[in-house]
């Protein structure tokens, strides 16, 4: 259930996000369009219903987006990739995950949460762009599972072998597509080669 969306243009793409040379302007483009072209992978398998389109010569049948597609940025590295899917479905609505590191557990703790209702043909979609350990992303697809979201996948840029395994470990039923499988996560875990710290980059905060 884990997918590297493997493309040249995604691979060029990445070497210009994890260049220390990008500045914040040019990272916040990079992971907007490289979020669109996973989630053109990832979203290939939205279900349509056909509508009719008259176009000016005729009418003919068109279609549309029959799930409800609800995009859950994890705070606060996962609003950078929002307006990029939001391209690809702009109808779809947006609700926000956000975690801490317990200080006692050191587990990832639910300090904000709020999210469209689950209906029966929803389809949850969670962004964040690094898959590092995976604790955060596990917690917030449990976050989804318990307000009701059954089908969830989730968009990352990069990810590390400890989060798909996790991941994989934790929630076997959720697909989770990336751009690079990276090689391992260093002592402060973070994602080796990565792009440094994800969040500060696109904010500009470092
Ligand atoms: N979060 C980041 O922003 N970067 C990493 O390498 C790992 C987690």
């Amino acid at each position: 259930m884990f997918f590297v969306v493997d493309h040249p243009c995604v691979r060029a793409k990445l070497s210009l996000l994890r260049d220390e040379a990008t500045d914040s302007k040019h990272f916040r483009e990079y992971v907007g369009e490289i979020t669109c072209f996973i989630a053109y992978e990832a979203l290939k398998n939205l279900e349509t219903e056909e509508i009719p389109v008259k176009t000016p010569l005729c009418e003919t049948t068109g279609c549309r987006i029959r799930n409800d597609v609800a995009i859950v940025p994890i705070l606060r590295a996962g609003i950078g990739m929002l307006d990029g899917i939001l391209k690809l479905v702009p109808d779809a609505t947006v609700g926000f995950v956000g975690l801490e590191r317990d200080h006692v557990t050191a587990e990832p703790k639910e300090y904000y949460c709020k999210l469209p209702a689950a209906g029966p043909d929803s389809l949850a979609v969670v962004v964040d762009p690094m898959l590092a350990t995976g604790g955060s992303l596990a917690a917030t697809v449990d976050v989804l599972k318990r307000n009701g979201f059954s089908r969830i996948v989730v968009i990352t840029i990069l990810a590390a072998p400890e989060g798909r395994d996790r991941m994989e470990q934790l929630h076997p039923d959720v697909k989770v597509y990336t751009g690079s499988l990276d090689a391992g996560l260093n002592e402060h875990k973070y994602i080796l080669p990565g792009l440094g710290d994800a969040g500060d980059r696109i904010f500009g905060t470092l």
